[in-house]
């Protein structure tokens, strides 16, 4: 069975004392109301070691937001996924748009870090989605299906195994602008479609993939009932507790 899971991106917001509070504040919340799916925060670099000290032992999992696409050396400022792994985190986001759009991220340099994400023993929490004139194009699944394609397709089954996937149409990150159900549906069927081709069926059955996307307590209910939206990538709505929760509850009868 896939799983369900709800993730926050913090994005580059919160400075360490405050990253700690909502930490805290997330896990006395979670603690008093245990969640009826996976929950993981996704921090900057400098929250990760002390936001572990937090997380360890709950039910909630620590990621990060990026990783190098090098193992290790003379890269000034980039932090490996091997540093990743060793303040305690178990997941990494790669492949988000912004990423992708700001900070020139290709296939080819997303392959390095997923590669070396997985050897270090992280899950990726990988993120594709279209631009809105690419949708306005008629052209959503084919940029998706290409993303997969250039940055997953080299993978063993094995390594596949390891990771979640995470629909973000670019045209609804942080502006308020949410997909309908029925399009975070038709596209999560077709990713769906295009990893059982390449991976198998029961691989696309596993693989859990998530909606991102001006998700809110208010949508997450609706967005979450349809059959192939496994969860939610969180922008915004995951820096305040109540409404992070709120999406978690989503999950709750
Ligand atoms: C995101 O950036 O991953 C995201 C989904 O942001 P928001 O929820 O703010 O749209």
């Amino acid at each position: 069975m896939r799983k369900k899971i709800v993730a926050g991106n913090w994005k580059m917001n919160l400075n360490l004392q405050e990253g700690v509070a909502l930490a805290t504040e997330l896990k006395a919340a979670l603690a008093a109301d245990k969640p009826n799916c996976d929950v993981v925060i996704c921090t900057p670099f400098i929250h990760l070691a002390t936001v572990a000290g937090i997380t360890e032992g709950t039910v909630i999992g620590l990621g990060a937001e990026n990783c190098a696409d090098k193992e290790k050396g003379a890269y000034t400022g980039e932090v490996s996924a091997a540093q990743v792994k060793s303040t305690g985190a178990q997941y990494v986001i790669l492949g988000h748009s912004e990423r992708r759009a700001y900070y020139g991220e290709t296939p080819e340099i997303l392959k390095e870090k997923v590669n070396l994400a997985l050897a270090n023993g992280l899950k990726v929490i990988f993120c594709i989605g279209e631009v809105l004139e690419e949708r306005e194009a008629g052209k959503q699944n084919e940029v998706v299906g290409g993303q997969l394609a250039d940055s997953l397709f080299d993978l063993t089954d094995e390594q596949f195994a390891n990771i979640i996937l995470a629909y973000e149409p670019v045209w609804a990150i942080g502006t308020g602008k949410t997909a309908t159900a029925e399009q975070a549906q038709d596209m999560h069927e077709f990713i769906r479609g295009v990893i059982a081709g390449r991976f198998g069926e029961a691989a696309a059955e596993n693989v859990s993939i998530l909606y991102g996307g001006s998700c809110k307590p208010s949508n997450a209910k609706e967005i979450f009932s349809k059959p192939d939206v496994d969860g939610g990538l969180i922008g915004g709505a995951a820096l305040k507790c109540a409404d992070f929760k709120g999406i978690i509850d989503a999950w709750k009868d």
